[in-house]
């Protein structure tokens, strides 16, 4: 298993299919992303030796990312080929939920077993007007439809936006009054090109914990191997809210994940100055040189972000290398 100084295993590989993405948010890639770079995207034969590497190093999930991951016409078949390697238990995505509706049978029948949305507001002309996709009733069908198909965990990505959605909580937890779902508050996160977005919009999450805790949710107990958000549950409501809260205090003292962008290059963290491409080491079987470029590379590690001192590293975007 790989392990890094300070004791931290890492079980969960966040892998970026493309930069690309046919969205705007206002706090990602206000002017979108048509990437120049799809051609160098990893392709299908390099992914299988990446996740193959990966689970013989201890991998257990992967999480499919980008960009929007679903603008790969080859999903399907990265889903199956990452569900079939031996040590691979879980395969997640996060989408945007544009081709949700039309692909989320297609996506299960290939393995997929968790997926994550983004709905930053459930009002459709706010949800316009963060995303520049006037879309949320087709997103919110292909919600209601991957439960209905009886996908195993689905949860919905919230940024926490102080002007946009901040007001919507009552809203939110109608949401998942009588839905099985997860809804997770994300903490805006600053990173280099969205820095007068971030002063304007960002809010802790402890304010919506304080409302939460008010309205009779009750903070759920952490197991083991749980991620970083604080797990919320209400006794009249099927579906859970969670809050994800980047700035606060030992937010990064269970990582347990490690990131490649779609171009091979390796991030220790979403918030460093340091990667390196190990696309190199994918030109052919060799599992053994892969773990010792991760072991190596973790040596550099740090505890910690320091996205409290507005240290943001080499990012300028989410969709640059996975969020
Ligand atoms: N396109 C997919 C999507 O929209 O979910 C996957 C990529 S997107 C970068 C992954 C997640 O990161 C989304 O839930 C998005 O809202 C979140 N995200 C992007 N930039 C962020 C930021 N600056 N702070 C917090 N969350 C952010």
């Amino acid at each position: 298993m790989l392990q890094d100084q300070f004791n931290r295993r890492f079980s969960y590989l966040r892998l970026s299919l493309t930069e690309s993405c046919n969205f705007r948010c206002s706090y990602c890639l206000p002017d979108g992303n048509e990437c120049s770079s799809r051609s160098e995207e990893l392709t299908l034969p390099e992914i299988k030796r990446l996740v193959t590497a990966f689970a013989l190093c201890g991998t257990r999930k992967i999480r499919l990312t980008g960009g929007e991951p679903s603008l790969r016409r080859d999903l399907c078949n990265i889903i199956a080929t990452c569900k079939a390697v031996p040590g691979i238990e879980q395969v997640a995505m996060t989408t945007n939920g544009y081709r949700l509706k039309r692909d989320i049978q297609s996506w299960l029948d290939a393995g997929l077993d968790a997926l994550n949305v983004s709905v930053d507001s459930l009002d459709p002309a706010t949800f316009a007007l963060v995303t520049g996709q006037d879309r949320l009733p087709d997103i919110l069908e292909g919600i209601d439809l991957a439960s209905s198909l009886g996908i195993k965990k689905l949860k919905l990505n919230t940024v926490l936006l102080r002007q946009h959605n901040a007001g919507e909580l009552p809203d939110f937890m109608a949401f998942v009054k009588q839905r099985a779902v997860t809804l997770r508050f994300i903490e805006l996160m600053q990173t280099g090109d969205n820095n007068a977005f971030f002063a304007r919009q960002h809010l802790s999450g402890d304010s919506i914990k304080q409302q939460l805790l008010q309205a009779g949710w009750l903070l759920g107990a952490k197991d083991a191997h749980a991620g970083p958000a604080q797990e919320f549950f209400h006794p009249q409501h099927q579906g859970g809210i969670g809050l994800i809260m980047p700035y606060s205090k030992d937010f990064c003292a269970d990582c347990n994940r490690l990131r490649v962008s779609s171009l091979g290059e390796l991030y220790l963290c979403l918030f460093t100055e340091q990667h390196r491409s190990l696309r190199h080491l994918l030109a052919q079987d060799d599992p053994e040189a892969v773990r010792q470029f991760l072991q190596h590379s973790l040596l550099f590690k740090s505890s910690s972000h320091a996205l409290a001192e507005q240290k943001t590293g080499a990012t300028r975007h989410l969709a640059m290398i996975g969020g």
